[in-house]
């Protein structure tokens, strides 16, 4: 049986001193809820964000890493960086840093593998545009994004990965995939993972659906056979997160 997980990606919201205050906010409304919980903070909350949630079940991630070691790479944050502050899990391939930061699919692959020889889980994005689902390419996009994502991934480490299923049309749009379009494509990742590894790295697999999950729709979307949590913007800044993370 798979452990739901519920991660709020706060992208570049929250100075520090916010950071500290939205984790007591949020700590209790979060404290019951039976899944796991990750808060994934701007790189510069991280240490605050980790201090803050201490002696709680709730686990911190990055929202990038870049894939050297350590070296000349101005403005950039490695895995090391990210562990030794406390993080454990770190998002990678989103749609906006695919969108405004040029990540490709090779890109992200190469950050899949950094993260996993350091020890950290990514929670790897991959989704289609409005155009790319009406021109009825959705799940072979993704298959593509899945199969370039995990290429030289061992099964068992994909067996402890995230992968997000976020369509780029209801990310931040308030328009959520209705929960056949968000199941059918969870299925199809999974499906995919079954082709590419097997049956046992397909079951063990978490997929969470991501784009405008609020606390009217989380129970139904995660109520998905292959739905196992969410990816949450807007709604992880506020105390709705607490809905969600109990739904
Ligand atoms: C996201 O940024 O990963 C996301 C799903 O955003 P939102 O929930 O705001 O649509």
């Amino acid at each position: 049986m798979r452990r739901k997980v519920i991660a709020g990606n706060w992208k570049m919201n929250c100075t520090p001193t916010e950071a500290k205050a939205l984790c007591e906010t949020l700590k209790p409304l979060v404290a019951g809820a039976d899944a796991d919980i990750v808060f994934c903070v701007p790189s510069i909350d991280i240490t605050t964000v980790v201090e803050a949630v201490k002696g709680t079940d709730i686990k911190v991630g990055a929202e990038n890493l870049y894939v050297k070691d350590s070296g000349a790479y101005t403005g950039e944050i490695s895995a090391d960086m990210i562990k030794d502050a406390g993080a454990t899990y770190v998002i990678m391939g989103h749609s906006e840093r695919r969108e405004y930061f040029k990540e490709t699919d090779a890109d992200i692959n190469l950050k899949v593998k950094k993260a996993i020889e350091k020890g950290l889980t990514p929670i790897m994005c991959c989704g289609e545009s409005l155009e790319q689902r009406e021109q009825g390419i959705t799940l072979d996009w993704i298959r593509m994004q899945i199969k370039i994502g995990l290429q030289d991934v061992a099964a068992d480490d994909v067996k402890k990965m995230v992968i997000a299923y976020e369509p780029i049309w209801a990310i931040g749009t308030g328009k959520t995939a209705t929960t056949e379009q968000a199941q059918e494509v969870c299925k199809a990742i999974r499906d995919c993972i079954r082709e590419v590894y097997d049956d046992a790295t397909a079951e063990e697999v978490r997929i969470q659906y991501g784009g405008s999950v609020n606390a009217g729709n989380a129970k139904e979307l995660f109520a998905q056979p292959d739905i196992d949590g969410g990816l949450v913007g807007g709604a992880s800044l506020k105390a709705d997160f607490g809905v969600i993370a109990n739904a």
